[in-house]
């Protein structure tokens, strides 16, 4: 069975960005939604129970045709939802260290990094998700996707990402999407983050 993570800091941790209210209903409500629905569609299969999340997403063409949208969709928004959690923090750290080097040579500099996450974050029609990747090619590489896929599906490592669902942000920012892009740099967990990176390519 899977279940919601507790977070490591409180709803209105990460005020005046995200507003408590919006942490909560996110969390008690959608995050356990695709938990429950994740839990429910696996519960014919015991086989597939014995699973973990990473290998339910990379394997998503060989599961069985009736679950393979709800694992797809419930696997997919579990897991990047656990993500997004650690990848958030009360207040944003340096940005320095290995993965920013990477950054700054792959895009340039950080600033175009970043233009190119907010564009990928602003131009996802309806909802979905933006996100910086290690690739199959082992390179950095900066996309958004649907609803609730996972670069995971695509072979893709995710290193940073940010939900673009209305429920993200609708509470304080309305119709604002780039506003709420934009604060939410104030509170990337750049550590948790450059660790991750570290992990996934071994240094
Ligand atoms: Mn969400």
């Amino acid at each position: 069975m899977f279940t919601v993570p507790r977070l490591s800091y409180s709803y209105d941790a990460l005020l005046p960005y995200i507003d408590a209210q919006t942490m909560e209903i996110h969390i008690t409500k959608h995050h356990q939604a695709y938990v429950d629905n994740l839990n429910k569609a696996l519960s014919p299969y015991p086989e597939l129970q014995k699973l973990s999340l990473e290998d339910l997403l990379t394997g998503i063409e060989a599961l069985p045709g009736a679950i393979k949208t709800a694992v797809r969709n419930n696997a997919g928004g579990h897991y990047n939802h656990t993500l997004f959690w650690e990848m958030m923090k009360p207040s944003a750290d340096m940005k320095q260290g290995l993965l920013i080097a990477e950054i700054q040579k792959k895009f340039g500099t950080y600033q175009a990094f970043k233009d190119q996450f907010e564009t990928a974050a602003k131009t996802r029609f309806g909802s979905g998700w933006a996100w910086l990747v290690l690739n199959k090619a082992g390179d950095l590489e900066v996309f958004s996707t649907p609803n609730q896929d996972a670069p995971l599906m695509q072979g893709a490592v995710p290193l940073l990402g940010l939900d673009v669902w209305e429920h993200a942000y609708y509470l304080h920012y309305q119709n604002r999407r780039p506003d709420y892009i934009t604060a939410w740099w104030n509170v990337v967990n750049w550590e948790f983050v450059e660790e991750r990176y570290r992990s996934v390519i071994g240094k």
